[in-house]
């Protein structure tokens, strides 16, 4: 058990130091009685023969004000909150995972992208430019070292690399089961666009004389099993709209799909894209889900990353969902929160940790082919270097995937080997 020392115990603190063990790999306990023996201080003063790391003053207020970011060194590397105080940690630890875990500067920003997303140009990790580096795995890595140097009786394992492929399955099928009505739409489209070639595919779909393009889930069930790589998928179940296109909940179909890969995959609900905005909406999806799996849904994403904290996790665990898989950037890979570990929600409005557990994914496919407009080729090169950086950080590397990007169909022809050279 690693025992940390404040002179102050507040909900803030003892958020922060949870988290730090949870980043660690270890259990960790605030305490704020100094006759312990503590392995690391929040500020300069505490038990002898702690580490030392720089005072705090995020930790010991209940205000939320935007904050001005110093940046500074802790040898490579770059950390906030610097001290001049004479301290083991040239910095402010436990507060500056504060700042980015608990997505303070998402509070204090009120500008909105067109789909009412938090943009991350306000990051102050992206202007630095140190999006792609999970800043605090490398920090808690570097305490590790620190801590194993100090006290040699404690064990902490760095944690291992792992690999989790997840995928948000908007469009369940390209042509068939979206009911006659919106089959007919689709060949209205098709003309009016001149576009035979998609006519005579939906045509030859429908007619059972090709495979639905977007039905890739035996080639990528196969593939991932003899990899031994467990998968996610998260299922849009709304009401059909400007921007919730799936197959109707209701199609036996999807439910059928559903139902089979929930055998050997945990399933989620992927909640549609005013589902941010309405709670019963959010529900009602959710339990779209719970009825056709049998058992309660516990995990979701949101469809187009829209959500507002803390309203949208709020929800969320009023709906029962235990883990959300919406933290990161739509238009840049990188780590939105600073890890590419999964850690607590705290609500920064009522200064409270809750229960849901946030997951966040490093990268999106639709990031790499349409807000960076990468080839293939360089697509895979991006993510090769984003999984050199996590394996020597010993981080995990959630992907945001879709069926549509694996089909080689339409936009996505000649991307199906992006995925396949992340995974191998
Ligand atoms: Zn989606």
């Amino acid at each position: 058990m690693l025992k940390i020392y404040s002179l102050k115990s507040t909900p803030r603190a003892g958020y922060a130091v949870r988290e730090l063990g949870r980043l660690l790999g270890c259990a960790a306990m605030l305490t704020t009685d100094a006759g312990q023996m503590c392995h690391l201080t929040i500020g300069p003063e505490g038990p002898t023969g702690a580490l030392t790391s720089g005072p705090s003053t995020i930790l010991f207020t209940t205000e939320v004000q935007p904050i001005i970011i110093e940046w500074s060194r802790w040898d490579d590397l770059p950390v906030i909150f610097p001290t001049s105080a004479k301290t083991d940690l040239p910095f402010d630890l436990l507060g500056a995972l504060f700042f980015f875990l608990s997505r303070h500067e998402e509070y204090t920003s009120y500008e909105r992208d067109n789909h009412g997303r938090f943009p991350a140009h306000l990051c102050t990790m992206v202007q630095e430019g140190l999006e792609e580096m999970p800043l605090l795995d490398l920090w808690t890595n570097k305490l590790r070292t620190l801590l194993k140097h100090r006290f040699p009786d404690l064990t902490i394992e760095k944690p291992r690399f792992e690999l989790v492929p997840t995928f948000d399955i908007d469009s369940a099928f390209a042509y068939t089961n979206k009911g006659p009505v919106r089959t007919i739409g689709g060949f209205a489209r098709d003309f009016f666009k001149l576009d035979f070639k998609n006519a005579c595919n939906r045509w030859a779909v429908l007619r059972g004389k090709k495979p639905d393009p977007y039905n890739i889930y035996e080639w990528l069930e196969g593939k991932l099993e003899t990899a031994g790589v467990a998968r996610l998928y998260f299922f849009l179940l709304a009401d059909f709209g400007s921007f919730d296109k799936n197959v109707p909940h209701r199609s036996p179909e999807l439910r059928s799909l559903i139902r089979h890969l929930a055998k050997k995959n945990r399933v989620g609900i992927h909640p549609g894209y005013l589902s941010s905005e309405n709670d019963d909406i959010m529900h009602s999806e959710v339990k779209r889900l719970t009825d056709i799996i049998g058992h309660p849904a516990c995990i979701s994403r949101q469809h187009y990353l829209r959500m507002d904290l803390p309203e949208t996790y709020e929800s969320l665990i009023k709906c029962g969902i235990t883990e959300d898989y919406t933290m990161g950037f739509a238009d840049r890979p990188g780590f939105r929160a600073g890890t590419s570990r999964p850690f607590g929600f705290f609500n920064l409005k009522t200064n409270e940790a809750r229960s849901l557990i946030v997951v966040p994914f490093v990268c999106m496919d639709a990031t790499l082919r349409f807000y960076m407009c990468l080839s293939p080729e360089e697509a895979s090169e991006k993510l090769r270097k984003m999984r050199h950086t996590l394996e020597k950080a010993g981080g995990r590397m959630v992907l945001l995937w879709h069926n549509e990007s694996l089909s080689e169909h339409g936009p996505w022809a000649g991307w199906r080997k992006v995925f396949e050279s992340a995974v191998d």
